[in-house]
């Protein structure tokens, strides 16, 4: 009776029992770190005030999705030129992250821009600092010299001062497996804030939801696919902070894999009003590496604490 494997439905099955694995296989190859969106930038090694090439209307869309300019007239946001404007978003942008302001797509502008990051842009203007004039904070003695980064979403929004107390949900569709790492980046705001937290049910209401979406997803803020922008999250009281689920997940430290915790201590801290910081080891700190792990820095928690004034 072996012909009978041959029947229509028992080959489909067989059919889908081949392919299933390949198609998993594909999804969670760490080789998806090769392409990422922000990979153009590459190509504009060298490149500078004057230069003429093809990728550099995409470089002004870069760093005006992520704060550093914006220009008035829209032909010239689109166009290829190198011009006055973008170098000195270019030097703006090397200065938040401790490069050399040269005004020059160089080796190393090129290797933080392409390093994976929170979508959320890093300043508001076009013309600040991720560390805007009076939000700046020195202190210290001779030994010890501390200098703060921190900032606050534009217009400074936050929860009214009466609600302390913040709940949470996960989407419906949302991994159980993928729980625990944001239920624990909230714990650890709650030790370190005046907040406390507390989950509810998929179907209650709740200040805050999280939830996993792919590419365009009707906020604004479309996702990219692997590597790029991998997390958003929205200012007080939206309450929403998005994964992007074509992103390779983990919980702790896996190579070619970004950890939920992490991402979530960073997203939570824009969900309660803070903004980017410059200090490369703060939580708010824009970009992550795959396998990297981080934790709440005094830097995170003196801005939290300004913010709120307690
Ligand atoms: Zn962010
Ligand atoms: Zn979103």
């Amino acid at each position: 009776m072996a012909f009978k494997i041959f029947h229509p439905i028992s080959f489909i099955f067989l059919i889908f029992i081949l392919l299933a694995p390949l198609g998993h296989a594909k999804r969670s190859t760490p080789s998806d770190k090769t392409s990422s969106a922000f990979d153009f930038i590459k190509k504009l090694k060298g490149c500078h005030k004057g230069n003429h090439t093809k990728e550099i209307h995409e470089l002004k869309a870069y760093l005006e999705k992520f704060g550093y300019l914006k220009y008035e007239n829209k032909s010239q946001a689109t166009d290829d030129d190198f011009d006055d404007i973008l170098e000195s978003a270019v030097k703006t942008y090397q200065e938040n992250y401790h490069i050399k302001p040269s005004g020059i797509v160089d080796d190393a502008t090129i290797s933080q821009m392409t390093t994976s990051r929170c979508g959320n842009p890093d300043i508001a203007n076009g013309t600040n600092f991720m560390q805007p004039h009076g939000n700046k904070h020195e202190s210290g003695s001779s030994n010890i010299h501390t200098v703060s980064h921190y900032t606050f979403l534009p217009g400074n929004p936050k929860w009214p001062p009466t609600k302390t107390h913040l709940t949470f949900r996960f989407s419906p569709n949302y991994p159980v497996s993928s729980v625990a790492p944001v239920a624990r980046a909230f714990h650890k705001w709650d030790l370190a804030t005046h907040f406390t937290f507390a989950q509810v049910g998929a179907n209650q209401n709740s200040d805050m939801i999280i939830e996993f979406h792919r590419r365009d997803h009707g906020d604004g803020s479309p996702f990219d696919g692997p590597g790029a922008v991998i997390a958003h999250a929205f200012p007080p009281t939206d309450g929403r902070f998005h994964y992007d689920g074509d992103e390779r997940w983990s919980i702790g430290s896996v190579a070619g894999a970004y950890d939920l915790e992490t991402v979530a201590i960073h997203e939570i801290g824009h969900l309660l009003g803070l903004g980017h910081s410059s200090v490369g080891e703060a939580i708010m700190f824009p970009s992550i590496s795959s396998g990297q792990v981080k934790n709440l820095h005094p830097d995170d928690i003196q801005g939290i604490r300004a913010l709120y004034g307690r």
